[in-house]
């Protein structure tokens, strides 16, 4: 998503920059060092390797890329970990800027030293910073994009480790996930759910997904597209300059199945009619089609409301957030496979269900998290304590510790939630309507603290630890098989941890 929000630097200080610039540039390089060390190669190759510093001012930093797809990728999907990485360098930095560099493209012209009411700081250059009325050119591909992609569409390759295997299913993801097998898997005439839309936040695995029915779809001998966005977008500049979108198009309905990840940076007038068109030959001629977005197809704001329409004519489906025993699960299997390649590399259950609990918001961050658990062993030698664990992911739990969680405070949240009070959960009653409530209260007690199963008992007018168990096993039972239960749970969860 786009990030305009007003934080286009007044420049009252910018006749700094000069001198302030060259102390940042190298705090800049241990960035830049850091954030590849942390995301890898290949995303930092992908995303940060042309991400420059041009001037910080006001505690504002300003960052360029070369293109506009740059700028609001990295503004959508990593602006919160580049402003932490730099915060951890450069304590007064309170914000972060991106800009366009280069020419044609819609600079934030903010000018060092202009005055204040440079109409370049104003409204209006927040409306072009937005993108308004952005030529096709402005997402024109720079020469290296351009030589490569060379009006080929072989589309972007598929990354061997999202396979369908690699997917842990949950409550959250399992519609997702069957709708993407029986796509990949279906055999003969026609298509299934044309298309088949997913929508998720950031790092929730649609992208894991997509490379998954490319894997399976492919092996079952059909003849598979992913594309990303900007591969589609600059395939098509690149066609349409070389006067060959005949056979673009041509060659893209030669397929059997194309997959479009995050179909929300797809704009420009031109760009998205031969979009729409494509989609429209493709489902027409009983081909599949799969797309991924960070938003339903109604949001699309950027697309014609007919490919809007169309888009949302086939299956939807939404992947919500990762509810606390998916992150468990991804997390295991994580580390599982980090210590079939580290053999030495070893985590505890408790360490784990810190990482897995203090990490509420994505599967990208729980993938970072295991790399700087593994980057702490490897480098030290030693076991990863849950002290050294909670260095390493400080900065992913985004600002705000995992609260330590008393049982009373459970008690009485879940007491108030059920209607009895927190004597009644402590008593000896053994009525339907107390019963319950202090079994999840129990359950909550055991998932949310680190107290053990005896110390649990004792809180809970000194009852054995037997007990406790039984109430553990029956609530995870019972939310497993009642969803409603199930939500009702993650939702005192949620309101304890908050
Ligand atoms: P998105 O495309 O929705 O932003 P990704 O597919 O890139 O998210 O997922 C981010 C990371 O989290 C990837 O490393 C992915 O493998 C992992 N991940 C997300 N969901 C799952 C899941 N259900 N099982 C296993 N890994 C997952
Ligand atoms: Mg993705």
């Amino acid at each position: 998503m786009m990030r305009v929000d007003g934080t286009v630097a007044s420049d009252d200080e910018g006749g700094r920059n000069g001198g302030g610039t060259m102390d940042y540039g190298s705090a800049w390089a241990r960035v830049k060092r850091r954030l590849r060390a942390e995301l890898g190669e290949d995303v930092f190759a992908s995303w940060f390797a042309r991400l420059e510093l041009e001037a910080v001012a006001g505690g504002t930093a300003r960052l360029t890329v070369p293109t506009r797809f740059l700028k609001s990728w990295i503004e959508s999907h990593y602006l919160d970990r580049v402003l932490g990485t730099f915060k951890a360098e450069v304590e007064e930095i309170a914000r972060i800027e991106v800009g366009v560099r280069g020419t044609g493209a819609p600079v934030r012209t903010v000018t060092t030293g202009a005055p204040k009411a440079n109409p370049a700081s104003g409204p209006l250059a927040r409306l072009h910073a937005a993108g308004a009325s952005v030529p096709v050119a402005a997402v024109a591909p720079e020469p290296r994009q351009a030589a490569e992609a060379g009006g080929d569409l072989s589309g972007t390759p598929l990354d061997a480790r999202l396979t369908f295997a690699s997917f842990v299913i949950g409550r959250s993801n399992a519609l997702a996930h069957a709708a993407a097998e029986r796509v990949a898997n279906h055999q003969g005439e026609g298509a299934l759910y044309n298309p088949l839309y997913l929508h998720a936040g950031v790092g929730l695995g649609k992208t894991h997904l997509l490379h998954g029915i490319g894997h399976a779809a492919r092996e079952a001998g059909r003849r598979v597209i992913y594309l990303t966005a900007d591969r589609f977008m600059y395939g098509f500049v690149n066609a349409l300059k070389t006067q060959s979108a005949l056979v673009y198009k041509e060659r893209l309905r030669g397929i059997d199945l194309l997959i479009l990840d995050d179909v929300q940076f797809i704009q420009g007038k031109s760009i998205q009619a031969e979009f729409g068109h494509t989609i429209n030959a493709l489902i027409d001629a009983g081909r599949q089609v799969v797309v991924a977005s960070d938003r339903p197809p109604t949001e699309l704001e950027a697309l014609d409301e007919r490919v809007r329409s169309r888009l949302g004519g086939g299956l939807v489906v939404e992947i919500t957030a990762l509810d606390e025993a998916l992150r468990v699960s991804i997390l295991s299997a994580r580390l599982a496979a980090v210590r079939a390649a580290h053999p030495g590399f070893d985590v505890s259950p408790q360490v784990a269900s810190y990482v897995a609990r203090a990490i509420t918001a994505n599967g990208r961050d729980l993938e970072g998290a295991v790399n700087r658990l593994l980057a702490h062993a490897t480098l030290t030698g030693t076991a990863v304590t849950m002290d050294t664990a909670e260095n390493a992911i400080r900065d992913l739990v985004k600002n705000r510790e995992p609260k330590r969680i008393k049982i009373e405070d459970i008690q009485k949240l879940v007491a108030s939630r059920y209607n009895v009070s927190r004597s009644d959960i402590l008593s000896e009653r053994r009525t339907a309507a107390v019963v319950k409530p202090r079994q999840i209260a129990m359950y909550l007690s055991k998932v949310l603290t680190l107290r053990s199963l005896p110390e649990i008992g004792r809180r809970f007018g000194g009852r054995d630890h037997t007990t406790v168990l039984h109430a553990v096993r029956k609530i995870e039972k019972l939310i497993g098989e009642d969803t409603v239960l199930g939500d009702e749970v993650e939702l005192l969860k949620r309101m304890l941890q908050d």
